[in-house]
């Protein structure tokens, strides 16, 4: 595997793959590599094409200095995993290779809506640190497709809204989650529970599951509000649960029995903060 870290020596080196016709996957990550982020890889790989992957933790989209300051970084583990699992090109670029001249006063994008709600309302400046971090990490690799998890529902589509604002030609493809064998979601901030909390941390599934087992045509408002005790009881403290219009990410009062829907929760477990979701009725 090739590990560069300059993005013009990567976007040389790419520009030579593309002119032999070389298709160039990507997978964006901020490494504490697991099994979710290997399953984008091996969705990936496919023949003639070039799999790169980046660990990049950005500092701009931490919305908690702290969160930051405490993200998992595990690079030698990484290097080796993804060594054995097929990707080519490893990107790593520091702070100052994306952003040289610093990170204050960056671009703002119009993300509408989709910045107001969700993670976008309780992570400000979230989002807009996603933004200009894929902004620059796209430009280096110009990617034919973009490699990215469901898990990060809302994160897929703003990373749209984002390739739509920029005329990328670059697709994304939206892969399903990878879970433990509980249910639980594979997530970097998993390795930050405690014993005791790794425990309960399947409810957050579990409580998915229950809103999609109990829907029905009507008012919504009782299996969000059920899901958020059933949290509650479980230790967790709870940012939201949220039934919204799986499209179009608008939170949704009824359900007419058609329209197609996801949950979404994001809720602490002690300083850990946890999201998923599950589309409802597709
Ligand atoms: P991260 O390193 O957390 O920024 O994640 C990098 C990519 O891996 C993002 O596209 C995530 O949505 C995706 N990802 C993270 N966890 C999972 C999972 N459990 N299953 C599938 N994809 C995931």
């Amino acid at each position: 595997m090739i590990i560069l870290k300059d993005p013009a020596r990567l976007q040389q080196y790419l520009h030579k793959e593309k002119f032999k016709h070389v298709e160039i996957a990507f997978v964006p990550t901020m490494g504490a590599l697991h099994e979710g982020h290997l399953a984008l890889i091996q969705q990936a790989i496919a023949p003639n094409r070039l799999v790169v992957c980046s660990i990049f933790v950005n500092p701009t989209q931490f919305n908690d200095h702290n969160d930051f300051l405490r993200y998992p970084i595990t690079l030698e583990a990484d290097i080796a995993l993804l060594e054995k699992s097929g990707c080519q090109l490893l990107f790593l670029p520091g702070v100052n290779d994306l952003y040289p001249g610093g990170t204050s006063a960056l671009e703002q994008y119009d993300l509408g809506y989709l910045e107001t709600l969700l993670e976008g309302a309780f992570r400000p400046g979230h989002f807009q640190g996603v933004c200009q971090v894929m902004s620059r990490l796209l430009q280096a690799v110009s990617p034919h497709l973009l490699f990215m998890g469901r898990k990060d529902y809302q994160q897929c589509m703003v990373v749209n809204r984002l390739l739509q604002l920029t005329g990328s030609q670059t697709q994304l493809i939206a892969c399903p989650t990878v879970r433990e064998a509980d249910g639980l979601a594979l997530s970097s901030r998993n390795r930050r529970l405690s014993s005791a909390d790794r425990q309960k941390a399947p409810a957050i599934y579990e409580a998915l599951r229950q809103i999609r087992n109990h829907l029905q045509a009507g008012s919504l408002t009782g299996l969000k509000k059920t899901a958020i005790t059933s949290l509650e009881q479980n230790g967790f403290t709870v940012d939201y649960v949220e039934i919204a219009d799986a499209h179009t990410l608008m939170p949704q009062e009824n359900w007419n029995g058609q329209q197609p829907l996801v949950a979404l929760v994001a809720a602490f477990l002690g300083p850990v903060r946890l999201i998923d979701n599950e589309q409802l009725n597709s």
